[in-house]
């Protein structure tokens, strides 16, 4: 088709870094990575910190005319009202987040999120002008009952049930027997769940939309392995968790080529 894809590569901080860690963490990237003649056009980084960091890191990174994107790691199902504790795509949009996690390993096993919620998120992510970093992935035991893409490729379909033709999102594969593993998956096993979920994507948003669509590894990638799954033709980019947080680990993911 001729689409070319701008790579992502993505830092989902977790629980770590508070607003004043963050701060001194995103000047020091931006820095290691203008040093490095980092190609902002060419491959985007994004930071996904804390909720309470997102104020000093959008002021910073506007005061400076940073680069880098940022997002939210989860959201709401829903824009306002009686729900304690939960953070509104609004919120986020107001706070000129481009990015919005959606479906993490850890949200869907540890908050018991199941495929309803994670598409109405992802709707909600979208209303409200943020583009969805969806995560599915397969377990160590799915794997070992259906194989490699039979849960990603279900997770995906159910995410995306409400969403139009034309959406604009990412989709982060994460087999989650590789996250914070050390186990990465190989860049082979990589790329064969990504050309599956990017055909299952021609049907659930159109052609044109699943060849636009940049669809990220996560899982234990550091900058040892980076280049290998760059290679892949249907991986663009990484979602990128405890190696995030460390600036020359990070900063060369960033770098991979
Ligand atoms: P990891 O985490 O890089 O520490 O394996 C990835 C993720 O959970 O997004």
């Amino acid at each position: 088709t001729g689409t070319t894809r701008t790579p992502l590569i993505a830092g989902n901080w977790k629980m770590n870094l508070d607003h004043l860690q963050a701060i001194a963490f995103v000047q020091k990237l931006a820095w290691s990575l203008k040093d490095a003649r980092h190609d902002f056009d060419a491959v985007e980084v994004a930071v996904f910190p804390p909720f309470t960091d997102l104020r000093s890191v959008q002021t910073l990174i506007s005061a400076d005319k940073l680069p880098l994107k940022f997002g939210g790691q989860d959201l709401s199902a829903y824009d306002s009202g009686a729900y304690t504790g939960e953070i509104s795509g609004a919120f986020l949009s107001a706070l000129d987040c481009q990015y919005v996690i959606v479906g993490h390993s850890e949200r869907r096993t540890l908050h018991n999120e199941g495929d309803d919620e994670v598409a109405a998120k992802v709707a909600a992510a979208i209303k409200h002008g943020l583009v969805p970093v969806l995560c599915v992935g397969e377990t160590a035991e799915d794997l070992e009952k259906h194989g490699p893409s039979a849960v990603p490729v279900a997770q995906l379909k159910a995410a995306l049930a409400g969403v139009k033709d034309g959406a604009n999102i990412v989709v982060a594969y994460e087999p989650v027997w590789a996250i914070g593993s050390g186990q990465a998956a190989t860049p082979e096993q990589a790329e064969q769940v990504a050309a599956q979920l990017r055909a299952v994507l021609v049907e659930l948003i159109g052609q044109e939309s699943a060849a636009a669509t940049r669809i990220l590894y996560g899982g234990s990638v550091k900058a040892a392995n980076i280049a290998g799954f760059m290679r892949q033709p249907n991986v663009d980019g990484a979602l990128v968790g405890g190696a995030s947080l460390d600036l020359t680990e990070f900063s060369s993911i960033a770098q991979f080529q």
